[in-house]
């Protein structure tokens, strides 16, 4: 057992999210990130771009480029996403489809695409680099427990076992976080017994900006616009939302017979699909910590909500949070407050109920909705899909929705 490490703040999880909280309270702050998968080796160093076919992608919203831009990071992570000029959404077989247009709008883009290894790659090489915050890693949070107004996590580290004491600590150890299992934290959870299949899959027809979600009987199909691969095709990334065995089934195809599934179901909005990467699958289920905070803690992210992926929306809300608690901390450190103060800390969670409410709501109607084969629901949808596209106003609602705008 080491001596007792010293910081303000100490997060469990160097994911995406543990990793954007932790460059922004950095900024005025001590910050320890404990992450358990080993980082790239070497300090400092220039983010590493890697165009694989085979990258989870990421729908940034509006809200969170202004969040990644204050925190100095968004030029770097802009250099290789992609905007969304438009976002078309319609009803596979049925009529009624509506647009979104990013120049209609007002906008210069409604969103942005981003492969998360792009994005990991640029918040990780900030981890290595921002005075103030150390990074321990490969390393684990063993447990996490409120004490003396502030918090301690107990760290392992190869044969080292630590503690860090720290005015508050952060759970970000994604989704059914064991940590705040360990503190009795329960959740309420959803199954949707549904699996997302996502793959990178190149086109004949260049997308020019266009994301795609169709809604089909059997759940939504999303295609976003990826920058070029490295051989200069037009690329989108595809999230396919199925039941599970069907899911099962399509992760089994070879290559072309995987195709042959896909064109008909998205159609030849973007020609012939010419190609699949690697096939991802994740299963989908809504799943909400019971308690966002508690005296000395704060869970956050995929840990404290992981939502159904249709709407894109779960990084987005979490740097909403992000944002929030960054801004409390930020104002209890200039007043001279403990920052795990419970009044402090409660201050926040209450800031974030409305967006919560929303967001979650959101993401959770659309696979109902749209995940339904019933005739009356069906056509319900086609109806609304039609009268969206004569109503501006609901339109741009949809938008605000979509960038994360006015949230
Ligand atoms: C198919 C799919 C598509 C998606 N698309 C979008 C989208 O377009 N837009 C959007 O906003 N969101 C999207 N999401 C959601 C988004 O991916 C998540 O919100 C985000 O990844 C959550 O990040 P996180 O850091 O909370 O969790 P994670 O990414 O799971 O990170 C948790 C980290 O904690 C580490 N860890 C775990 N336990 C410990 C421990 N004890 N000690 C130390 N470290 C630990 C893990 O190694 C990991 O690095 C999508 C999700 C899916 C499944």
């Amino acid at each position: 057992m080491s001596d007792t490490q010293h910081c303000d703040v100490v997060i469990a999880g160097g994911g995406m999210v543990g990793a954007s909280l932790a460059c922004a309270l950095a900024a005025f702050c001590r910050v320890a990130v404990v992450e358990s998968f080993p980082m790239q080796p070497g300090g400092g160093g220039a983010p590493v771009y890697r165009p694989s076919f085979d990258a989870r992608s990421t729908a940034l919203s509006l809200s969170s480029v202004a969040f990644l831009r204050s925190i100095g990071l968004w030029d770097t992570v802009a250099r290789h996403a992609e905007p969304i000029l438009h976002i078309h959404v319609s009803d596979q077989g049925r009529f009624g489809s509506t647009r979104m247009d990013a120049a209609e709008e007002g906008l210069a883009a409604l969103g942005y695409i981003v492969e998360n290894h792009w994005l990991g790659s640029v918040l990780h090489g900030a981890l290595r680099d921002r005075p103030n915050l150390q990074l321990i890693a490969p390393a684990s949070v063993a447990s996490v427990r409120a004490a003396d107004g502030g918090a301690i996590a107990t760290v392992r580290a190869g044969e080292d076992t630590f503690d860090i004491r720290a005015g508050i600590a952060v759970i970000a150890d994604g989704a059914r976080s064991k940590l705040a299992a360990q503190l009795g934290i329960g959740t309420e959870e959803r199954n949707y017994g549904q699996v997302a299949v996502i793959a990178n899959i190149a086109h004949a027809t260049p997308h020019g900006g266009r994301a795609f979600e169709r809604f089909c009987d059997a759940g939504p199909l999303a295609m976003l616009p990826l920058t070029r691969a490295e051989d200069g095709r037009s690329r989108s990334a595809l999230v396919w939302v199925k039941e599970a065995d069907e899911a099962a089934e399509i992760l089994a195809l070879d290559e072309r017979a995987f195709l042959r599934r896909l064109q008909p179901a998205f159609g030849y909005r973007l020609g012939r699909l010419l190609a699949a990467g690697n096939r991802g699958s994740y299963p989908l289920s809504l799943v909400q910590s019971a308690e966002q905070v508690r005296a000395g803690i704060v869970v956050l992210g995929n840990a404290a909500h992981t939502l159904h992926p249709v709407a894109g929306q779960g990084f987005n809300l979490s740097l909403r949070d992000v944002a929030a608690l960054v801004e409390v901390l930020r104002d209890a450190h200039a007043a001279g407050t403990p920052p795990g103060s419970l009044r402090v800390l409660e201050g926040y969670a209450q800031s974030r109920l409305a967006d919560h409410a929303r967001t979650i709501g959101f993401s959770d109607l659309l696979p109902r909705i749209f995940g339904s084969g019933l005739l009356p629901v069906a056509a319900a949808r086609g109806m609304g899909l039609v009268s969206l596209e004569l109503l501006p106003a609901a339109r741009s609602l949809l938008v605000r929705k979509a960038t994360g705008i006015g949230l």
